[in-house]
């Protein structure tokens, strides 16, 4: 339409906002931004779209005085239509019922700024735990063809990609309206001249014996797991419409670490959810303590209005949740050095990414997610792989 790209509000004539909505720190997030926006430049265009404009009504207390137009998330992807009256002073408002929305809207990617671009395979939810927003911002699960996926592997791997990340809301519904599974998938992608590839967030029951084996034997396949986990507590686990028990979880877990040469084991565990005891988080936190984990993403229950989990009882204190939240990132520390610890003197093979001017070093990455550095005199090592031996550490965290 004859619009650039500008860094300053001052030289914009709009201002897109694609949202986040997980929780509610995100959401002031985004108010913030909005505001900063119009505060900076009085005649920009603030578009606000993504989860937060898919969910807006659900927000009462988000605040849309300075948006000029609202796209819904499957509005957004025809942008270029709701622009027009934008400049004649109307405010408008376009979102559709996210749950009609059945079909994967698939956009193919030509030259990616990354050296590891994400894929989007599948978008959407099909699960409703209780605290979680997402469903009703990206709607139910729908998946990209696999066809496209492959077409898109094979337009990357041509131009020289060597890695892809697999992303989606919950991967492993994956090809549910077809009775395909993500294995299904993984089988094809194993056939591209693809390097290698990692996968988005798991759902702890979703990684059953068949799609293990597939792992084990893939070589492109990066052994690098972020597992959606959320509680090792079963009462929590329940309370949160989880449907895995703590032991479930925990036996995946060493399966998954006798299985691979050093794999990353990546969670995210939900601190101070409601009627979360003293005892409960205790809970949580010795059996995390216990797995040879490489990382925690801790982070506090935050309330999203309309959820089941923000009308329950015995909500927790702030405090507390930052309390316990502080205590498992101390234990991501411990953990995540250990791990590296495990993996000095190992050789692996990296991606190189980018070089620092400064350091002369490039940053690159292993295949179970370690970020390394080499220094190297040569310009052109972006995007090529290397082996190589992990000599020492620095305790980033
Ligand atoms: S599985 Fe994940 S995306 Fe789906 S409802 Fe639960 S937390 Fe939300």
């Amino acid at each position: 339409m004859g619009f650039s790209e500008v860094q300053e509000y001052n030289d914009a004539d709009i201002f897109v906002l694609n949202s986040c909505s997980v929780t509610s720190h995100s959401d002031s997030q985004s108010a913030y931004l909005l505001n900063r926006a119009k505060r900076e430049n009085p005649l920009i265009k603030n578009i606000l779209t993504g989860c937060v404009a898919q969910t807006v009504d659900l927000h009462k207390n988000f605040d849309v005085k300075n948006v000029d137009l609202i796209l819904g998330n499957n509005e957004k992807l025809e942008l270029k239509e709701h622009i027009e009256g934008l400049f004649e002073g109307k405010k408008g408002k376009k979102v559709g019922d996210i749950f009609n929305i059945t079909k994967f809207n698939h956009k193919m990617v030509e030259n990616p700024y990354q050296t590891r671009p994400s894929i989007k395979i599948q978008e959407g939810c099909n699960n409703r735990c209780s605290y979680c927003i997402i469903p009703y911002a990206r709607g139910n699960s729908r998946s990209n063809g696999i066809e496209n996926i492959i077409s898109q592997i094979d337009l990357l791997a041509k131009s020289g990609t060597k890695e892809v990340v697999l992303t989606g809301i919950h991967i492993g519904q994956w090809g549910l309206e077809w009775g395909l599974e993500l294995v299904d998938l993984l089988g094809e992608i194993e056939k591209t001249d693809i390097l290698r590839y990692r996968l988005g967030s798991l759902y702890i029951n979703e990684i059953d014996n068949k799609m293990l084996d597939f792992l084990m034997k893939s070589e492109k396949f990066c052994p690098h797991f972020h597992l959606s986990l959320q509680s090792l507590c079963d009462k929590t686990l329940l309370n949160m419409n989880r449907k895995y028990t703590s032991l479930e979880a925990i036996e995946l877990i060493k399966v998954l670490y006798d299985s691979f040469e050093e794999p990353f084991l990546g969670c995210d565990i939900i601190a101070g959810f409601p009627s979360e005891t003293e005892e409960d988080f205790k809970l949580t936190y010795n059996n995390l303590k216990a797995l040879p984990l490489s990382y925690i993403h801790a982070f506090p229950y935050s309330i999203r209005e309309n959820t089941p989990a923000a009308k329950m009882k015995n909500q927790v204190q702030d405090s507390v949740k930052t309390k316990r939240t502080q205590m498992l990132n101390e234990l991501c520390k411990l953990k995540h050095g250990e791990f590296l610890e495990r993996n000095k003197n190992k050789e692996q093979e990296i991606l190189f990414e980018r070089k620092s001017l400064k350091t002369g070093s490039y940053s690159a990455i292993t295949r179970n997610y370690i970020k390394v550095f080499v220094k190297d005199k040569r310009d052109d090592l972006r995007n090529t792989v290397k082996v190589v031996n992990l000599r020492d550490f620095d305790k980033l965290y």
